[in-house]
């Protein structure tokens, strides 16, 4: 089977590329928030173990993670391979992830990275404004509006959230991408980390993202 993992700071548009890379390679698309909300509401052992780390606010621990990962793996749908999205986080996790494919001979195939600089991703996260009025969301470089700071439907002023501040977008990121750098590195020294540049046009990081997997696939 195919395991590939998707790797890519938040703004960097991952999310859209694993629904286009399922859909091209036919392979389910694993994120984990869905897995954890699936087992939840399935009830099953591990969803209610999860569960029960979520009511108390708490981190779901890694072992169970992966549990519900290797579960998922053994469905029907999983049986040529998954877009494993938002696994492994952290260098801890990739090792476990590691572990617990090389019990069932398995391990991952490709760590596809769609990558964006620090700056391009604070741009893109603290370019986010929202009216007054009626929250009407814009963008000040993908869906600016047509009167800078004046919302196009009701004429009220735009403003930011606070969230959305380029120095509070700034020093979330960075709290978030070392541990992602760790897992890009932990993919790079097993020499199957494949790089494509996130800035270009999400239709020419999609083909660069399948041109990434073996000559099999792109054949
Ligand atoms: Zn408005």
């Amino acid at each position: 089977m195919r395991v590939l993992v998707l790797l890519g700071a938040p703004g960097a548009g991952k999310g859209t590329q694993a629904t286009i890379l399922a859909q091209r390679l036919g392979l389910p698309h694993v994120a984990t928030g869905d897995l954890f909300r699936n087992a939840v509401r399935a009830g099953t052992a591990l969803g209610r173990e999860a569960h029960g780390y979520m009511e108390r606010g708490e981190l779901v621990p890694d072992a169970i993670t992966i549990e519900m990962l290797i579960e998922r793996l053994g469905r029907p749908d999983a049986a040529e391979g998954v877009i494993l999205d938002g696994f492994p986080r952290s260098r801890a996790q990739a090792e476990a992830l590691e572990s617990a494919l090389l019990v069932r001979g398995e391990r991952v195939e490709v760590a596809l990275l769609v990558d964006v600089p620090a700056e391009e991703l604070v741009g893109r996260l603290a370019g986010r404004y929202v009216c007054r009025l009626g929250g009407h969301p814009y963008h000040v470089i993908l869906n600016p509006p047509r009167v800078p700071g004046i919302c196009d439907v009701d004429g009220s002023p735009l403003e930011q959230r606070e969230d959305d501040r380029p120095e509070v977008v700034r020093a979330r990121l960075t709290r978030q991408l070392a541990p992602l750098q760790s897992v890009i590195e932990f993919y790079r020294a097993r020499g199957i980390l494949r790089a494509v540049d996130g800035r270009q046009p999400i239709d020419l990081v999609s083909r660069g993202l399948i041109e990434a997997l073996d000559p099999v696939t792109t054949a």
